[in-house]
């Protein structure tokens, strides 16, 4: 035998059922994005290298070791497989003038791609949503999109507050933010020796990310450093004011979290986080903020943007976790075929029906024909559907099918093959949109 092949680890299958899940919450997402107006974006999973060292900045995690880069073999480009959606959607409006007519809210879902070490939450590949909002300034569209996060939420049945918890912060504006790096890295110098080596490297290239540090004996340095609010000139203040306004109107339970600073080097004002307790470390499932300087910085001409982007094995860990489950969805009907029974007429019955939006399963006879009628109807049972449509070969003879409810103890019907559309609503009663 052939020696079998596996995936790539950390890069994951989808299968049935779980894969049923999936569908559910993609369903879940889409028909939120359309309540709120936005507009699905589709970009390729491979970019120019380039584009993630510009757009993310060299000092972040994701560039400095997580990437999948590679030499395109025929030609020799610098290739990378997207680690995040934001850079690519930023190219795409660029390379396309796509605000020119004015703003545009956009959305996708998709797979991203990180060399990271696989473990519960954290894959090689894994899949985002994510929504981006580009060419408005104000707090209004800030707020809209972590109201958009708590919709959904509410969608799939998590408890906000309990379940997830948002947390806000504020990074200011460049030069605010300059001045804050500055009184950073004078505290930071001052208790150099505390430091660990990876913030030591980091101390004058990105300082602000080593407040995200997760070493304990670094902890308490980090709670006495300067707080980039204290920066914050009046602008910001009162852009970050109008968000927490919105968010305290709607009844948004948050915490303020003055270390909250995000992985991407882009983000300005606005940035925020969704948390749980019931992950373990992979705690983080929804992030993102305004970065309102990307569009420019990536050769485009300026233009404010703020986005968010979620992880979608997180969110379905979670929903596990509290024991969420996707509707299961069953067909309304189970065609059981009798041995001798013309096919084309009891295919083309079937066909009709499903043209009418009856979704109804067919058991694939062998070679030898159907299955017994007992299996069959043990399939028909195992299906989960609520009625078996009988095929006899005297009853097709005749026009005629037998309607066999599974679920209830109704009665058997004969139904006319002739005139599906009459009864066809009968078999859709009560099942799922
Ligand atoms: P973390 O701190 O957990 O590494 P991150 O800051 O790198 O997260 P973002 O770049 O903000 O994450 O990506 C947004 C979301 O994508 C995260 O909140 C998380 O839910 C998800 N995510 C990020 N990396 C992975 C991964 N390797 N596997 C699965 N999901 C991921
Ligand atoms: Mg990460």
């Amino acid at each position: 035998m052939a020696e079998t092949l596996q995936a790539i680890k950390g890069m994951n299958d989808i299968l049935p059922p779980e894969s049923a899940r999936w569908e559910w919450f993609e369903e879940t997402v889409r028909k939120l994005m359309r309540r709120y107006g936005y507009q699905n974006i589709r970009t390729p999973i491979v970019e120019p290298t380039a584009l993630f060292v510009r757009g993310l900045g060299e000092v972040t995690d994701i560039v400095e070791k997580e990437m999948y880069s590679f030499a395109d073999s025929l030609n020799g480009d610098q290739l990378t497989l997207r680690p995040e959606g934001t850079a690519g959607v930023v190219r795409a409006i660029n390379e396309h003038s796509f605000l020119y007519e004015g703003g545009k809210r956009l959305y996708y879902i998709g797979p991203m791609f990180r060399h990271e070490r696989p473990q519960k939450g954290r894959y090689r590949q894994f899949h985002q949503v994510g929504a981006e909002v580009l060419g408005f300034s104000g707090p209004d569209v800030d707020a809209e999109l972590i109201l958009m996060t708590v919709a959904l939420w509410q969608d799939l049945g998590l408890k906000v507050g309990e379940d997830v918890k948002l947390e806000l912060n504020s990074l200011g504006q460049p030069d605010e933010r300059r001045a804050h790096r500055e009184a950073l890295i004078k505290h930071l110098e001052a208790h150099a020796d505390l430091l660990d080596e990876e913030a030591r490297r980091r101390l004058h290239s990105n300082p602000l990310r080593i407040l995200d540090t997760k070493n304990p004996a670094m902890q308490a340095v980090v709670e006495a450093a300067p707080k980039l609010m204290d920066f914050l000139g009046e602008a910001s203040l009162a852009h970050f004011n109008a968000v927490r306004a919105v968010l305290g109107a709607a009844g948004v339970a948050y915490r303020v979290n003055t270390r909250l600073v995000r992985g991407m080097d882009y983000y300005n004002l606005t940035v925020f986080e969704w948390v749980t307790e019931r992950l373990g470390s992979q705690g983080t499932v929804c992030g993102g903020g305004r970065y309102d300087g990307l569009i420019e910085q990536l050769g485009g001409k300026p233009a404010p943007a703020v986005g968010w982007g979620l992880g979608m094995e997180r969110m379905l860990l979670l929903l596990q976790e509290v024991g969420i489950q996707a509707p299961v969805r069953t067909p309304d009907a189970f065609a059981v075929v009798m041995a001798g029974t013309p096919l084309a007429p009891v295919m083309v019955a079937i066909e009709s029906l499903r043209r009418c939006g009856v979704t109804v399963q067919l058991n694939p006879a062998g070679k030898e024909g159907p299955a017994s009628p007992k299996s069959q109807f043990k399939k028909a049972d195992a299906s989960g559907a609520r009625f078996a449509l009988v095929f006899g070969p005297d009853e097709v003879a005749q026009g005629q099918v037998s309607v066999k409810p599974l679920r209830d103890n109704g009665e058997q019907t004969q139904q006319s093959l002739q005139d599906i559309g009459a009864w066809a609503a009968m078999l859709q009663v009560g099942s799922p949109s």
